[in-house]
């Protein structure tokens, strides 16, 4: 058994981009699991664009993280000590309590996954939150319609890349996703399927946008906020749906963006404009996950992952992520000696 666990504290709130001296890698002691409960060692972590609004101070869906306290989020892994029925040792599991190498948890705390239908760390990416919030988004928040076309931003992402794929299975007649760079850009069209591919970076969005739809967009998936709203806004058709899912572009903004300067378009194009957080939509779970797997299975649906070594790069994985080193889901792994 083991006896000590490394994991990861937030040590300072940060101010703008955070830094690596804002966090700190804690060693702590793993007790034995008492009865009904799993000792849990990780083999793989998520880090998400939402644990930076955690790192802040104030009102939101979530608590903050407490400083000088372990961070949690999701992980994957495997039981490896147990006390619960029903929890069997060698079972993989998915739970809340990341950031860390072991973790003592209530057998309810925990939710067994079926490893045969797909890897284990699928179940933070495509198969768990980052691929429920796109099927949520696309068929609850603004359901897309069939012939719709569809705006995708942070498109080359874990979820937008999901998203853009679901938006084609909806129906969507044209699907066009937005990214970073290049490189991102290309690989929306040639490895995920878009329609077009606009690189964010070039400028210009509201151009590029009006180019890629001349029709106009009938559905806008939003990860990102700010300038990418504004442009999506203005391409809307009437009736228009937007589900407001994310604004990345902010999230390290010590002051609070201004709001997007077109949003009376709304008015006259009846738009609804709908905010979404995923765990409302668990009820979708067995619905997602089932087809998702079919596609995945078949090679119709795609999901990259991008993957950083070691819990002690973890912090450095949340970062990059932050920044855009990722393409799909941004994943730590640990590798267990
Ligand atoms: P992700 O897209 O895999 O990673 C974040 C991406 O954001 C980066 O790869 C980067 O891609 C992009 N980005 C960073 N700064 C940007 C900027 N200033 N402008 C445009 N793009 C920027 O992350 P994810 O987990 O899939 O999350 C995507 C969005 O969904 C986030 O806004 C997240 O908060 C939101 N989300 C919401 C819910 C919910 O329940 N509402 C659930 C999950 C996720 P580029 O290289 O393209 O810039």
């Amino acid at each position: 058994m083991p006896v000590s666990s490394r994991e990861w504290h937030l040590t300072a709130r940060p101010t703008g981009e955070p830094k690596p001296s804002d966090f700190a890698l804690v060693t702590s002691t793993v007790a034995d699991p008492g009865p009904g409960q799993v000792l849990v060692r990780n083999d793989w972590l998520s880090v998400d664009p939402y644990m930076r609004n955690r790192m802040d101070e104030g009102e939101s869906y979530i608590p903050a993280f407490e400083l000088h306290r372990v961070m949690d989020g999701a992980a994957v892994g495997t039981v490896v000590a147990s006390g619960a029925d029903g929890v069997r040792v060698g079972a993989t599991v998915v739970h809340f309590h990341g950031w860390r190498e072991y973790a003592v948890l209530a057998a309810g705390a925990v939710r067994v996954v079926d490893t045969e239908l797909a890897p284990a760390q699928a179940y933070l990416g495509v198969l768990g939150a980052t691929g429920l919030t796109a099927y949520a988004g696309l068929t609850e928040i603004a359901p897309v319609r069939p012939g719709d076309v569809v705006f995708v931003s942070g498109a080359a992402g874990a979820v937008g890349s999901v998203a853009g794929q679901l938006a084609r299975k909806l129906g969507a007649s044209r699907v066009i996703g937005s990214a970073g760079g290049p490189e991102k850009s290309r690989r929306l069209v040639e490895h995920f399927g878009f329609d077009v591919g606009i690189d964010y970076r070039e400028g210009d969005l509201a151009g590029q946008l009006a180019r890629a739809a001349p029709q106009g967009v009938d559905v806008y998936f939003d990860n990102v906020g700010g300038d990418h709203l504004q442009a999506a806004l203005g391409a809307m058709n009437r009736y228009g749906r937007v589900a407001l899912c994310g604004a990345i572009s902010s999230y390290n903004d010590a002051e609070a963006p201004p709001g997007p300067s077109n949003l009376r378009l709304a008015i006259g194009r009846r738009l609804t404009l709908r905010g979404m957080i995923t765990t409302d939509h668990t009820d979708l779970i067995p619905e997602y996950v089932h087809r998702a797997a079919t596609w995945l299975r078949d090679g119709s649906l795609r999901a990259d992952e991008t993957v950083v070594d070691g819990v002690e790069n973890s912090v450095e994985a949340f970062l990059a992520m932050m920044r855009g080193a990722n393409t799909g889901k941004m994943l730590v792994r640990l590798v267990h000696a």
